[in-house]
């Protein structure tokens, strides 16, 4: 998927899930943790695409995210793309093929998913609200960058970063620092997650297996078959899927800080029950 879709699936994912945990479990959270979670986990979802690789000399090429902070992120996604190339070349048994290229490989596996994750619960837990800030800001550049692309575009990388600067420093100085953040590491981890499924339902698939080894391979590309595979950017992709995570991202939020409007609505009616 394209990096809008991916950056949408992760922010409808969060709020369905912190709407199913205040509903079922009772776990409330305020709207700007929810907020901030959303925005945390639609960044998390583009991140695995930090390995595609532009070219920072000429500063052009590279994913959606890797344009997010200029030339910068450019620089960074080539050496994410080098290093996961390591790892994929490292790892590699005799039936996965030679590769020149790192894109889909390590950062589009559960553990790297599962590291992140760890990373930035640790960093919270032990610097407190600067790693906060610090790691708010990076993954709304990213989310902005994903969720209002042809935006970002036209305003450019500078004003990205002025405004992600903007939304880390709001969020610093409204987000209460005595509980922890327990939900950061989680939503980064899970952004990621959801960015795999995103991506196994294109015709490459993703080695989410990885480091499984099955037949003398160990980077097998999972996916759906190639019949049913969506095509990246195709009108599937475009319209129902990004109509889809935006309804339920928008019943999510409703569901948890407007329940009367959505009574109001009679969904059980609207949808013929
Ligand atoms: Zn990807």
């Amino acid at each position: 998927m394209m990096g809008p879709s991916h950056a949408l699936s992760g922010a409808s994912v969060w709020l369905a899930g912190s709407w199913a945990l205040d509903h079922f479990a009772g776990y409330g959270q305020s709207p700007l943790a929810v907020a901030v979670g959303a925005t945390v986990c639609a960044g998390g979802a583009l991140l695995p695409d930090l390995d595609l690789s532009g070219k920072v000399t000429r500063n052009q090429g590279g994913a959606t995210v890797a344009r997010t902070f200029g030339v910068f992120s450019l620089f960074v996604a080539e050496v994410v793309e080098k290093v996961s190339l390591g790892v994929y070349t490292a790892t590699k048994l005799s039936r996965d093929p030679r590769r020149t290229n790192g894109h889909r490989t390590f950062t589009h596996t559960l553990p790297f998913a599962g590291l992140v994750g760890w990373g930035t619960t640790t960093l919270c837990a032990s610097y407190g609200k600067w790693a906060v800030v610090a790691i708010v800001f990076l993954m709304a550049g990213l989310a902005l960058r994903g969720l209002f692309d042809e935006w970002a575009e036209r305003a450019g990388w500078l004003i990205v970063t002025l405004a992600s600067g903007a939304i880390a420093w709001f969020t610093a100085a409204n987000l209460p620092g005595d509980r922890g953040y327990p939900m950061l590491g989680m939503a980064v981890g899970v952004g990621c997650v959801v960015h795999l499924l995103g991506d196994m339902i294109t015709k490459n698939g993703v080695p989410i297996l990885w480091p499984i080894p099955i037949g003398r391979r160990m980077w097998r590309m999972v996916g759906v078959p190639n019949g049913m595979a969506v095509r990246v950017g195709g009108k599937t992709e475009t319209l129902v899927l990004r109509s889809l995570f935006t309804l339920v991202a928008v019943l999510a939020v409703a569901g948890m800080f407007a329940p009367h409007v959505l009574r109001n609505l009679d969904l059980e009616k609207w949808a013929g029950g």
